[in-house]
């Protein structure tokens, strides 16, 4: 591998924080490879993480009905995209989504709800629902509760969840323009209270919002120094309806150099491919295992991801690892799939 390849590597294993201007060249210059540069994620990635994939499901436990203004979020008050609208799910139903994840072969359940923040009955509610999970099934358990104090992320964390979700999204200096009802400090009291009270904190951003490759890298940088060890990196998708609307091009090539900054930056991070992998890296999907650890399987907010199958023989016919490798085989043999013929 090129000297320059062997030192982003080097000075990300030696816990080294990259230039900030070579960052920015990452993400777009013409003189940085994509191959050796995939290469060279792939050697941090497998150094804390070897070749395992890690499959998160998500379930929407509660859609719509929110009274912020993200530009581009469906759920937003401000969204005319056509969403299936419903409060907090029943307890059963939350259940069974568990016990369905934990049938998929997943290795996390993540619970997501709209909305600024949760009330005291929802939180009480969540610690029921948590404890019952946590007793049934063998799932780590990760909630996305919006904003949130010190007090309920105690609760929380008693009931035993996991980790909880609150994503930085962008940078500080573009995040007015994705967001006006709330800042990006809010979200890092989030994240800190959370912190605080002995939560694994998850939290990423969306690519591809109109931000420059300045804010990818601030964003990126801010993660590190909040010490997050989970970053989901999400990929924009412009569906109908959304305020944030405009041509903002993503290519499957700027998007894996996304997530190798992410992996130089955050080197022993769970690193999750999430929302837009199957629209934006189409078929190069497979590569993004090389930075990234982990993805998500189905249940995208309010969009639609490859089958489970589909997703699982990726990993597999990679040469990749999946958690809870003994299930995944089975659902495998089950779809009456040829491995390499995965269909529609
Ligand atoms: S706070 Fe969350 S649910 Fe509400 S609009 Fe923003 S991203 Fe969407």
């Amino acid at each position: 591998m090129d000297q320059v390849y062997t030192s982003f590597v080097k000075q990300s294993l030696d816990g080294k924080t990259l230039d900030r201007e070579l960052c920015e060249n990452i993400l777009v210059s013409s003189d940085i490879e994509l191959l050796p540069l995939l290469t060279a994620a792939f050697q941090v990635r497998n150094k804390y993480w070897g070749r395992k994939v890690t499959v998160h499901v998500i379930n929407n436990v509660q859609n719509g009905g929110c009274l912020e203004n993200c530009t581009y979020c469906a759920q937003s008050c401000e969204s005319k995209t056509e969403i299936n609208t419903y409060p907090m799910k029943e307890e059963k139903k939350i259940l069974e989504g568990a016990r369905v994840a934990s049938e998929s072969g997943a290795f996390r359940y993540c619970m997501v709800f709209s909305g600024t923040g949760s009330s005291k009955k929802r939180i009480d509610n969540l610690v029921e629902i948590i404890k019952k999970i946590k007793k049934l099934y063998n799932l780590e358990v990760c909630v996305s509760p919006g904003f949130i104090d010190r007090q309920d992320a105690e609760k929380l964390k008693k009931a035993g969840l996991n980790r909880l979700n609150h994503n930085l999204n962008t940078s500080e200096n573009y995040y007015p323009h994705i967001c006006t009802s709330h800042n990006f400090q809010d979200r890092v009291d989030t994240i800190m209270a959370a912190r605080s009270s002995g939560l694994e904190v998850c939290s990423g951003l969306i690519a591809g919002m109109g931000e420059g490759p300045s804010d990818i890298v601030d964003a990126a940088f801010k993660l590190h120094e909040l010490k997050i060890s989970s970053i989901p990196v999400n990929f924009f998708m412009p569906i109908e309806g959304l305020r944030l609307n405009g041509k903002f091009e993503l290519t499957p090539d700027y998007c894996l150099r996304v997530l190798c900054l992410f992996r130089f930056l955050n080197p022993e991070a769970e690193i999750r491919v999430a929302a837009g992998r199957e629209m934006h890296l189409r078929t190069m999907q497979t590569l993004s295992l090389y930075p990234a650890n982990s993805l998500f399987m189905d249940g995208y907010l309010n969009t639609t991801g490859n089958n489970s199958v589909q997703t699982l023989q990726m990993i597999k016919d990679a040469g990749f690892i999946i958690e809870s490798d003994k299930i995944i085989d089975e659902i495998l043999d089950n779809s009456n799939k040829i491995p390499g013929a995965v269909e529609e």
